[in-house]
């Protein structure tokens, strides 16, 4: 009773040949470089032959947020704009944007219209600039009746306009935020766009108050490190959790997994390389400046990262890797995935927001120079993002809550769900000795002796690297660690910027003050130092933030420690904790509440199917596959009985079998029946805290006990695709 499914996967994957794609070339047939075709797909209104010189600078104006757009520049865009797109073979538009659902949404339209009866190409400047898709099929929390469905999207400037390309054609593709008819976000772009304003805001504050007079706007910068999984797609087919949940909800883990540690920056295969070399040409094109590419720690993960750039077309550069990631590998016969936790036991996938602020001048607030003691203004920098951090700490990680992230946050892998800011050692002595009155020695920056001439000096750095910590100090920005692998990045970083920009209001306010009181502004920044980092020092740990001593130790300092989603979202219906998003003008309190709600929504829905699925594979594969072994090994007795052999062996795994799916067979049965009750007692918080508390355990105990039915049961009638060959069969 083989099952063939499975055994013709693996022959499928076996014979599975490299993809080769167009690389592009010249007219010569040489290859072209990167920085030839690099953004060919943007549009850019500097190359534009129809718009004039004036107009360039007023459109400039108006992206650096200085102007408003008005109608008559609009149309010569819009005109300017189709003019390229259609050169370009682009037949529809479309206005895309980013709903609460955390992926991308877009609704094309044909650039096709008519002039009298003759047809023509199109597009007006109310095309550009507005479109009203139907909010009501997207997630709004409870914000709004299906009655009031009136959505809009508005065009964003500052994220440039760039052609799709699809096998069988091209499409224009518009940023845009997604707000209702009343004004409210619907969308992760609208409140980063109002946090960037807000950063702005205070930093020029800043910058006044301590002399930087040659700056004009100042702005968050993010580089998203992104990591995710590629498995072969005839294997992803045969397992209904991966289609419908995107995460193995049972499997036995192979005996080798991670533990050699020798996937992480391991050679990369052929086929795997082939397609991180398509994604790459796609990303050039469409402008994204995709920089690193390597294996990560568990067999089958991979990571790439971009070039930073300011934080709004960074989340939405982020959501174009996120798709061509998944496109692409369907071209390559594999599937990518991008939940945080694929498979229970080895490494889950997160995704690194690399953080920093920039003027238009150059200056990077937080690079420390050759002498980090004696630079005031990165030090002022640094203590007010600690500060923020602290004191905002509930709330930043309920902005990257998501049943997915569960698995990583709060289970026994990095980062934790306590926030705690990693400084190196360095950075710590420096601020213990200003808080503590001692004196810093520094030392100067050593050179490493690594005993063999041959090599290059490798210069020590000042921080170590911790790969623990939640939001760890890198260098020269801050790494954000704890956001999920699918998730947006604009939700997180709009609520890292509201709580950094509200401290830095304080921070203004203490300069002012030292200042009006004679104090130069080097003595007014260390003021800022000594309040902040005083205060909030009890968040900075630089050790093993994924030992059960941290849990302990941050126990005692007063940290928050929000395992689950319920748990941390929660702490949006806490004004006190979320006050600040509204003082910073970041969000509207009616925006807060239907984030919970789509959150909290979302986790329910996203739990239910996942516990229908499990049931489902229980009782159509994992059970049927134990009764038709178990029917084998008991016709195998028989035999062996009536042959006056011993059949004890038979008889054990007989035994254990029976013992294992009746266990399996009666918790399900439980599950189902929890799941029921919960539906009809219909308080979501509730079911919600109990899913994660009840529920949540129960199919982990589930899972196991297919696990083991698994390892019981012979390889070739197993009916689903295992670990081994997701993980290894490439
Ligand atoms: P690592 O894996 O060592 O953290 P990577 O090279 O994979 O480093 O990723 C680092 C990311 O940080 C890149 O996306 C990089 O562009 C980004 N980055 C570097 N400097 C800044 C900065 N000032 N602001 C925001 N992001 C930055
Ligand atoms: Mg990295």
């Amino acid at each position: 009773m083989a099952n063939h499914s499975r055994q013709d996967a693996k022959l499928t994957v076996y014979g599975r040949k490299t993809r080769k794609c167009t690389v592009p070339v010249n007219e010569q047939g040489k290859y072209l470089k990167v920085s030839q075709y690099y953004g060919e797909n943007v549009y850019n209104y500097h190359l534009s032959k129809s718009l004039s010189l004036e107009d360039k600078e007023t459109l400039k104006q108006v992206i650096e947020g200085k102007k408003t757009i008005n109608r008559e520049l609009a149309t010569k865009v819009a005109n300017s704009v189709l003019e390229w797109a259609i050169a370009k073979g682009a037949t529809h538009f479309c206005h895309w944007f980013q709903p609460l659902t955390g992926a991308s949404a877009e609704k094309h339209d044909a650039f096709l219209s008519f002039d009298g009866d003759r047809p023509i190409e199109a597009l007006s400047a109310s095309q550009l600039m507005q479109g009203e898709p139907d909010a009501s099929s997207f997630p709004n929390g409870g914000s709004r009746a299906t009655f009031e469905a009136r959505g809009y999207t508005t065009w964003d400037l500052t994220s440039p306009l760039f052609i799709q390309e699809s096998s069988n054609g091209k499409t224009l593709v518009i940023p845009t935020a997604f707000v209702s008819y009343h004004g409210d976000a619907l969308d992760t772009k609208t409140p980063l766009l109002r946090s960037d304003l807000k950063i702005n805001e205070v930093m020029m504050k800043f910058c006044n108050l301590i002399g930087m007079k040659d700056v004009n706007r100042v702005y968050t910068t993010c580089g998203a490190e992104q990591e995710y999984f590629l498995i072969d797609k005839a294997f992803y087919f045969g397992r209904q959790d991966l289609v419908m949940t995107g995460r193995a909800l049972m499997g036995s883990l192979t005996s080798r997994n991670q533990q050699l540690e020798d996937h992480y920056f391991g050679m990369i295969e052929e086929r795997v390389l082939a397609y991180m070399a398509e994604v790459e040409i796609e990303l050039y094109k469409m402008g994204i400046p995709a920089k690193t590419r390597h294996n990560e720690v568990a067999p089958g993960q991979f990571e790439m990262a971009p070039i930073f750039k300011d934080a709004n077309v960074a989340a939405d550069n982020n959501q174009i890797v996120m798709t061509v990631l998944r496109n692409v590998a369907l071209k390559h016969d594999f599937v990518c995935l991008l939940h945080e936790k694929p498979f229970s036991g080895v490494n889950g996938s997160g995704k690194h927001l690399n953080w920093s602020m920039s003027t238009d001048t150059g200056i990077n607030f937080l690079e420390p120079g050759h002498d980090p003691h004696e630079n005031y203004r990165f030090l002022a920098v640094v203590a007010t993002v600690v500060e923020a951090v602290y004191r905002h700490a509930d709330t930043i990680r309920a902005g990257i809550a998501s049943h997915g992230n569960d698995h990583r946050l709060g289970a026994n892998e990095a980062p934790p769900s306590i926030m705690s800011v990693f400084l190196g050692e360095t950075l710590t002595k420096i601020f213990e000795s200003m808080v503590s009155g001692g004196k810093y020695v520094h030392s100067a920056r050593q050179i490493l002796d690594l005993g063999a001439r041959q090599l290059a000096d490798l210069m020590k750095d000042n921080t170590d690297r911790n790969r623990t910590s939640p939001f760890a100090f890198t260098g020269n920005k801050f790494e954000f660690r704890a956001c999920g692998s699918s998730a947006s990045i604009g939700y997180p970083l709009s609520i890292l910027n509201a709580a950094i920009a509200d401290i830095f209001d304080e921070t203004n306010k203490i300069l002012e003050t030292e200042i009006a009181a004679g104090k130069s502004s080097d003595d007014a920044l260390v003021a800022v130092v000594m309040k902040f980092y005083g205060n909030a020092q009890r968040i900075v740990f630089n050790g093993d933030g994924y030992s059960q001593d941290w849990v302990k130790e941050a126990e005692k300092r007063g940290l928050g420690n929000l395992r689950t989603t319920p748990e941390a979202i929660s702490v949006l219906k806490d004004a006190k904790k979320t006050n600040f998003l509204m003082r910073t003008g970041v969000f509207k309190e009616s925006e807060i509440m239907t984030r919970h709600n789509v959150m909290l929504e979302r986790y329910i829905k996203c739990r239910d199917i996942e516990l229908k699925t499990l049931r489902a594979m229980v009782s159509q594969q994992v059970l049927p596959a134990a009764v038709a072994y178990k029917a084998q090994l008991s016709e195998g007795v028989k035999r062996l009985k009536d042959a006056g052999i011993d059949s004890s062996l038979e008889i054990d795994l007989l035994k254990d079998l029976a013992v294992l799916s009746k266990a399996l067979y009666e918790e399900t049965n439980i599950m189902a029946n929890i799941i029921n009750e919960l539906h009809h007692k219909g308080d979501e918080e509730a079911m919600a805290k109990n899913i994660a508390s009840d529920l949540m355990p129960r199919s982990v105990k589930i899972a196991q006990i297919c696990n083991q039915i698994e390892e019981i049961i012979p390889d070739n009638q197993w009916p689903l695709p295992k670990f081994y060959d997701m993980l290894f069969i490439r």
